[in-house]
């Protein structure tokens, strides 16, 4: 098994059937990169920046940000990076941005919605300067976590555009490729999907808070994890309904959550037509392996089976190790 996956390692990720999917990283920091590429990662699909935020005794400036996602843009050599801008509060606290109290921080204040805020505006154009300024060092692809409407994303979009026509107008030189696309990891997003695939140029489905708020079961809670159930069909159904908007106005969608690493998910991911599967560096090859072994046609007749068939989480799993026989 050794020797296949080093071999692995240099590959594309390709079906029995010849068809390609893109097989990505999440990361946290510039360091996480050797992990990436000892691993044969295709891109990064997640990086989280809050770390950068979390890990400093005070707000990181634009040029710490700038190189920061620099290093991990030439680190990638060319490959693409999605880098999601700053998701902070929920459960991420940062000693020096005092944030209200609050009953259910998972449902308050937090990501975009301080980003979009006066708290946040400030800290936002830093770090969208800080983007764009690096988008020249590689192939950046940049995504707003935590969307709930069309109008958040759209607010969010302009002040990218303004600071970036800042930033021509100064005569520091810009990607004119960077795509913009948004997480969907709230319910409202993934129901209006075939919406936002009008004006987003990509999405990654969130399935770590997705499946909490689908559920009503927090993500932490040992006495309500029965009820997580990334294989539930409700679940199935939303990320079908994503993909599919986004494939019907010509755009990608991928998924950054632990579902996308998952071996039993992954079959039925590829089935419903996911295009990129970010996970962490420790998955990949096994996540390659598994792939080159399975036809896309048979994983389409099995994920139209779970969505159409099955009424229940454990019935998709029977199904799912049944086709694995
Ligand atoms: C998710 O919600 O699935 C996700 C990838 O983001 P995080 O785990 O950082 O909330
Ligand atoms: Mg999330």
């Amino acid at each position: 098994q050794k020797a296949e996956w080093e071999k692995l390692k240099l590959a594309k990720t390709v079906t029995a059937d010849g068809k390609h999917f893109e097989l990505a990283a999440n990361i946290g920091t510039p360091k996480d990169l050797t992990g990436v590429n000892n691993n044969g990662a295709e891109a990064v699909g997640l990086y989280r920046t809050e770390f950068l935020y979390m890990d400093s005794p005070d707000f990181p400036t634009e040029d710490d940000q700038y190189n920061a996602y620099k290093a991990v843009l030439e680190g990638m050599d060319g490959k693409p990076v999605v880098v999601r801008t700053m998701d902070i509060g929920g459960d991420k606290e940062l000693p020096y941005l005092k944030l209200p109290h609050e009953m259910n921080p998972f449902l308050g204040y937090r990501a975009l919605r301080i980003s979009l805020s006066s708290l946040g505006d400030d800290m936002f154009r830093t770090q969208l300067r800080a983007l764009l300024r690096a988008s020249v060092h590689g192939n950046l692809r940049i995504m707003f976590p935590m969307v709930a409407t069309l109008k958040e994303f759209r607010a969010a979009k302009a002040l990218y555009n303004e600071e970036k026509q800042k930033l021509v107008d100064e005569g520091v030189a810009v990607a004119d490729d960077i795509q913009v696309g948004i997480m969907i990891e709230i319910p409202a997003a993934a129901v209006l999907a075939d919406k936002f695939a009008k004006e987003v140029d990509f999405f990654s489905i969130g399935t770590n808070d997705l499946i909490q708020y689908t559920m009503a079961a927090d993500r932490m809670n040992e006495q309500v994890s029965y009820l997580y159930q990334p294989y539930n069909p409700s679940i199935l159904r939303l990320i079908k309904h994503v993909v599919d908007s986004a494939h019907a106005e010509g755009k990608w969608a991928g998924m950054c959550g632990e579902m996308a690493g998952d071996q039993t998910a992954v079959p039925l991911l590829m089935g419903i037509g996911l295009d990129e599967f970010s996970m962490s560096a420790t998955s990949i090859l096994k996540t390659r392996s598994l792939m080159k072994k399975l036809d896309t046609t048979k994983m389409q007749e099995l994920a139209n089976r779970a969505l159409n068939d099955c009424d229940t989480m454990e019935e998709v799993v029977a199904l799912v190790q049944e086709y694995a026989e």
